[in-house]
């Protein structure tokens, strides 16, 4: 497995000017503190001014246009965010699934975007609760799983998984050490599978679902767990260095 555990902060629709304070004591303390890989995925409005910030963290993007450049009044092509700084993109995310009817095929062509402008990828899974509760969870996210994992070759190189329980992002409530040590092991049976073992190793798989401060020494403990992707945490720079101190 990838040696170091991968920490994101997704700060969603959330941010202007004045959280580029946040991010540049995020960069600061992550200068110091090298046993995460920290990253942050500010909104498109703030990729450039965040990336002129970091010196240590990555920055990405929180979604892409799946296509080139051209007349898409309103959209943001995967090479716009690369000029803007971005090296990865977040894709897959439930509350784009829900807000904007996102189906596995239109990832799939986000990811094929995404990877041609050479950017890396967060694809994110998981279940509603209705799903979890009719035992159906694994089946549902190796289904979501199978129909969006990139089959191009060199891809598993750039490609991160984030298990997210609908259920658990943004609600306080975490799946328990027992569930997401099974979801994890079932997603790397299933990346085994789809690029071999050895390739298979490189992908690391983060959970995310109201990880904390006061969480996240458990939740990264688990294993296959290999970092977390924060919301809400990721917000104020002392409780999300809480969470990469505690990696
Ligand atoms: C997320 O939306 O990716 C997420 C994990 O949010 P939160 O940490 O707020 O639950």
């Amino acid at each position: 497995m990838a040696e170091r555990p991968y920490i994101v902060g997704n700060w969603k629709m959330n941010g202007t000017r004045a959280m580029l304070s946040e991010a540049r004591a995020i960069d600061r303390a992550a200068q110091r503190y090298m046993k995460a890989e920290v990253a942050v995925a500010p909104p498109y409005t703030l990729i450039h001014a965040v990336h002129r910030e970091a010196e240590q963290i990555g920055v990405g993007a929180q979604d892409v246009f799946p296509g080139e450049d051209g007349a898409h009044t309103g959209d943001i092509s995967a090479s716009m965010i690369a000029d803007a700084g971005a090296k990865f993109v977040i894709l897959g995310h439930s509350e784009r699934r829900a807000d904007h009817k996102e189906t596995n095929k239109l990832i799939n062509a986000k990811i094929d975007s995404a990877l041609d402008a050479g950017l890396r990828i967060i694809l994110c899974c998981g279940e509603t609760l209705k799903v979890r509760e009719a035992g159906e969870a694994e089946e549902f996210v190796l289904k979501q799983l199978k129909a969006s994992l990139p089959q191009i070759d060199d891809a598993a190189e750039r490609l991160t998984v984030a298990y997210e329980p609908v259920w658990a992002i943004g609600t306080g409530k975490t799946a328990t050490p027992k569930d997401i040590e099974a979801m994890h092991k079932a997603i790397r049976q299933l990346l085994d599978e789809t690029y071999g073992e050895e390739t298979s190793a490189e992908v690391r798989i983060l959970y995310g679902g109201s990880v904390k401060p006061d969480n996240a020494r458990e939740i990264l403990s688990i294993p296959e767990v290999g970092g977390a992707l924060v919301g809400g945490a990721s917000l104020s720079a002392e409780s999300f260095l809480g969470i990469v101190v505690a990696a």
